[in-house]
């Protein structure tokens, strides 16, 4: 846990740079392998004169340099080789570490973050971090270093021949670097906010696929459409931009290399005729000329694919390294709540600091009560179950479980404590016996099968294809409403929590499933301290108090029958009860 709260570098280079350097003992002796290969297959260049040298005059040496040739060759190749198997290692563990230390990361957010992201363009970022980053260490390692140790070995070389020549490329080598470092700064710009547009599109496409019922319900697909081609449309336009921009700066660099050639061979010519330069010379120079012609355009092209990926990654980056906005303290202990005492002490919280919600809300439920929420939509009933959760931090007064500040202590323990059971059962596309046991990491079948009897679920559980090994689909489509429920209902009911906050659904089921969500339901709140934000008679009913929530201000406080005898907000609501549900919003 430590080190996920430890920040990580924010810039991509500088997170490339510390990520990489864990795997350095994969990393250092590639780049060196590298660097070895890259020398010995430029000395094939200077290996090469000699020989012509020698083959010109048929001296008896050029056996021996033809001998050095082959072996310098087959020496670089497998040094070329060696690097290729130490890369592998260096980029794939850097890679996975980049996976896990960004999904690590993501997942701390807070609710509030992910309110405000889609999740499946998250998800995407993750692997586009990743893969980003892959392609910016290969291209270090195996384009930008060797090609960089080629175009110096080359001018040393250049410069033994003939110095003149070589400061010619020098000047002009640095002239092209420094003109391409300025040119791919705009291509990062034009990289990153195609990233951006890529994101949108993706998220559009996933927010529509997972609410592909209610399109089609509505007859909106030919909407929908017109959204993501609108989308598509705004890509292709920055795919474009981006695009183009490359196709220029190549255009340029050509131009460059056609100036570059002309000047050497007039000059090499030149030197040829004044008898300066051997033949051997000259066609060395033309070679080294080229290497260095196609050393430059190669590290032009790579600076511009990689400040590509540059763009990906930090695209990525600025997303998902945003601060977390509810962490622990250091060295904050586990919160231990043997009873399920709840005290809120002057409680002011509010979403958006122009709105303030609760304002010095106090509230006192001792160990076992159990306490039913009701009031309009939008009074705060949800609002107190999250902060009871910590899904958001209050921003004065505190929230006491058995005496101990939630904000003092670890979140994970705190959600140890509290049951919470959502008005939509959110289920993984996983098995139901998965699902259960959700609530007990490694509890037995026998325990699963228990909490599915007490949440009246064993009967149909059965009944499926696969009994407990069906799949439920994704979010649970695969049950029914009430079914999915009493499977969400089950897996609180493993978890052994003190403290158990309901909130409940609003519509009701058929009457037979009604039945058995209520009987599960009264078997869970069984010797818990319960928040419910209730909307069944019945499980009013059960609830020892009952607070009437308006603008986040407890408006009535008391038993179902002092309430009623009250004859306030909670009389009136009981008195339009439909179909044993209140309807209050
Ligand atoms: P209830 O559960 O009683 O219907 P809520 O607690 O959901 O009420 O909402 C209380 C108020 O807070 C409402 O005005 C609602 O618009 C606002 N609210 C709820 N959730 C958020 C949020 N994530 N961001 C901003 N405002 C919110």
């Amino acid at each position: 846990m430590a080190s996920e709260r430890k920040r990580l570098p924010l810039r991509a280079f500088s997170f490339s740079f510390f990520l990489s350097r864990k795997f350095a003992r994969y990393g250092v002796p590639a780049l060196l392998a590298v660097l070895l290969a890259q020398s010995s297959g430029i000395s094939l260049t200077y290996i090469l004169k000699e020989l012509v040298d020698a083959i010109t005059i048929k001296d008896e040496s050029m056996w021996n340099w033809a001998f050095v040739y082959v072996g310098l060759f087959a020496v670089s190749a497998t040094l070329w080789r060696t690097s290729g198997f130490l890369g592998m290692y260096w980029i794939t563990h850097t890679r996975s570490e980049t996976n896990r230390r960004l999904y690590r990361w993501l997942s701390q957010h807070s609710s509030r973050y992910f309110a405000n992201q889609f999740a499946g363009s998250l998800a995407g970022k993750v692997s586009n971090a990743a893969n980003g980053l892959n392609h910016m260490l290969s291209k270090v390692l195996w384009d930008f270093l060797p090609t960089f140790l080629r175009l110096f070995l080359s001018m040393v070389l250049a410069y033994i021949a003939n110095p003149v020549m070589a400061l010619i490329m020098a000047i002009w080598a640095g002239l092209f670097l420094v003109i391409n470092g300025w040119l791919v700064k705009k291509k990062a710009v034009l990289s990153r906010s195609t990233a951006e547009s890529y994101t949108r599109l993706k998220g559009q496409m996933v927010d529509i696929l997972a609410n592909i019922r209610v399109v089609h319900q509505f007859a909106r697909r030919p909407q929908e459409i017109d959204r993501v081609d609108h989308h598509v449309d705004d890509l292709q336009t920055k795919i474009f931009r981006s695009w183009r921009y490359s196709e220029f700066i190549l255009l340029f660099n050509n131009a460059l290399q056609v100036v570059l050639l002309a000047i050497m061979l007039v000059v090499a010519l030149q030197l040829l005729m004044q008898e300066i330069l051997t033949v051997g010379e000259v066609i060395m120079m033309i070679q080294l000329t080229w290497g260095i012609l196609d050393a430059l355009l190669f590290i032009g092209n790579s600076m511009n694919s990689m400040m590509e990926s540059y763009g990906e990654v930090q695209e990525a980056l600025d997303v998902i390294l945003e601060p977390h906005e509810i962490v622990d303290l250091e060295e904050a202990p586990m919160i231990r709540v043997p009873k399920g005492e709840i005290k809120l002490d002057r409680v002011s919280f509010a979403y958006e600091p122009r709105k303030p919600l609760l304002k010095d809300f106090s509230l006192h439920i001792p160990a076992g009560q159990k306490v039913g929420l009701v009031g309009e939509s939008g009074a705060g009933k949800s609002t107190l179950t999250q902060l009871l959760l910590r899904m958001y931090d209050i921003q004065q007064g505190g929230i006491f479980l058995d005496g101990q500040n939630i904000a003092t202590h670890t979140q994970e323990s705190l959600r140890h404590a509290i049951s919470f059971v959502p008005q939509s059962s959110h289920l993984f596309h996983r098995s139901v016996r998965e699902n259960i046991a959700y609530g007990k990491p490694g509890a037995s079948l026998e325990e699963i099968q228990e909490a599915a009897r007490k949440a009246r679920a064993d009967a149909f559980i059965e009944d499926l294809t696969e009994g407990y090994e069906t799949l439920v689909g994704e979010r649970g489509v695969k049950l029914s409403g009430g079914q999915a429920q009493r499977v969400s209902i089950a897996r609180s009911m493993l978890k052994e929590a003190p403290i158990l906050i309901l909130d409940e659904a609003t519509s009701s089921l058929d009457s037979e499933s009604e039945r058995q969500v209520q009987e599960a339901l009264m078997e869970l709140i069984k010797d818990k301290t319960v928040i419910a934000i209730a909307h069944r008679l019945s499980t009013l009913l059960a609830m020892d108090r009952i607070l009437v929530l308006d603008q986040g201000e407890i408006v009535e406080d008391g038993s179902h029958q002092e309430l009623l005898d009250h004859n306030g907000t909670y009389a009136r609501l009981w008195k339009h009860q439909v179909g044993g549900f209140l309807v209050n919003h």
